[in-house]
């Protein structure tokens, strides 16, 4: 088989040879057919993140494909199976944090003393095979196509989570400020909840765009939000802390503000808005391989189509590159098979 391996630290990304890997107990093997570029997966071959891994290294956390093999006591999973790889596959369940016996989730992955993290600190779907266990798979539903289905693994569970971690109220008007790789995906899931769904980005050509993804109203700072009647809920889906820091200034009374993008830097609450207003500030990531399970299913429904650019294998370096410079609209997916 072949898969796509980061050789060292900021080195261009190369398609080289490997073994199929075996299948143990308890495991399944996954004929990959797409896997998404994450921005972890760029900082973590820019060295910006790291997760004690020497190079060369195989990532990819937005797997999904098809179960071609099980493993010994494996019931829950057939051959045939359309199935995405969650990034969390296990806790170490030893430490004091798995003690609590606590969900597979982001607060896990972040908590536990060992996590076993796909595309991290083991090999990752981009690949032609990949083995993992069968716990850490979710089946897809019918008519997702495999190429959209990648993308929800990560960037869309993630904007689904946020969402639900708000808990929107019938009625509630709810903004996405951010227009990228998760932005795009949070407007058509606020759409899909039935909320009016307002875009916030300063760029001129992403406002057409976001209206075309179903939002009812787009604005470009949050001092026009707030003229525009406010939000009840702001979904930050980008590292740009002082945009979010702007656009809280149209969160509502009692509003919640819900930050979902990995950023570096610091994010300074301006004070009059968020004490006199009575704002929550909350911060959501993976929340629950459930939200995950609703996210595939809103999307197998057409009310989410994730918009992706896709690369066969053999183009994976231009792939990495598109979504490093910040230039996939919106998401780069590489296929296999
Ligand atoms: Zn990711
Ligand atoms: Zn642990």
């Amino acid at each position: 088989m072949q898969s796509v391996v980061v050789p060292g630290l900021g080195q261009p990304w190369e398609l080289r040879s490997a073994d199929v890997p075996e299948v143990r107990a308890g495991q399944v093997l996954v004929r990959v057919h797409a896997s998404g570029i994450c921005g972890t997966d760029v900082w973590i071959t820019e060295g910006k993140l790291s997760f004690g891994v020497d190079f060369p290294m195989r990532l990819g956390h937005e797997g999904v494909g098809e179960v071609v093999a099980v493993g010994e006591g494996v019931t829950a999973r057939s051959v045939g199976d359309r199935v995405g790889l969650l990034t969390l596959q296990s806790g170490c369940g030893t430490c004091a944090w798995c003690r609590r016996a606590e969900p597979l989730d982001f607060v896990t992955a972040a908590n536990c003393a060992q996590p076993v993290l796909t595309g991290m600190n083991v090999d990752g779907a981009h690949a032609d095979y990949v083995a993992i266990p069968a716990d850490a798979t979710v089946p897809l539903p019918d008519g997702l196509p495999y190429e959209h289905a990648a993308p929800l693994m990560c960037i869309g569970y993630t904007a689904w989570s946020g969402l639900r971690r708000a808990n929107p109220q019938p009625g509630e008007r709810i903004a996405v400020s951010g227009i990228g790789g998760m932005g795009h995906l949070a407007i058509q899931y606020a759409k899909a909840s039935g909320l009016t769904t307002i875009a916030v980005t300063g760029s001129p050509e992403k406002q057409e765009l976001a209206r075309q993804l179903g939002a009812d109203i787009v604005v470009a700072t949050g001092a026009e939000l707030r003229e525009a009647g406010g939000a009840d809920i702001l979904l930050h889906t980008n590292s740009s802390n002082s945009a979010a820091a702007d656009a809280l200034q149209g969160v509502a009374p009692r509003g919640r503000v819900v930050l979902m993008g990995i950023g570096f830097d610091t994010f300074a609450v301006p004070n009059m808005p968020m004490i006199m207003n009575s704002l929550q500030l909350l911060g959501s990531a993976h929340n629950g391989t459930r939200y995950l399970v609703e996210a595939l299913r809103i999307a197998a429904e057409g009310k989410v189509t994730p918009m992706v650019e896709t690369y066969d294998k053999n183009r994976a370096a231009e792939a990495y590159q598109r979504a490093a410079d910040g230039k996939a609209r919106f998401r780069s997916v590489i296929t296999y098979a």
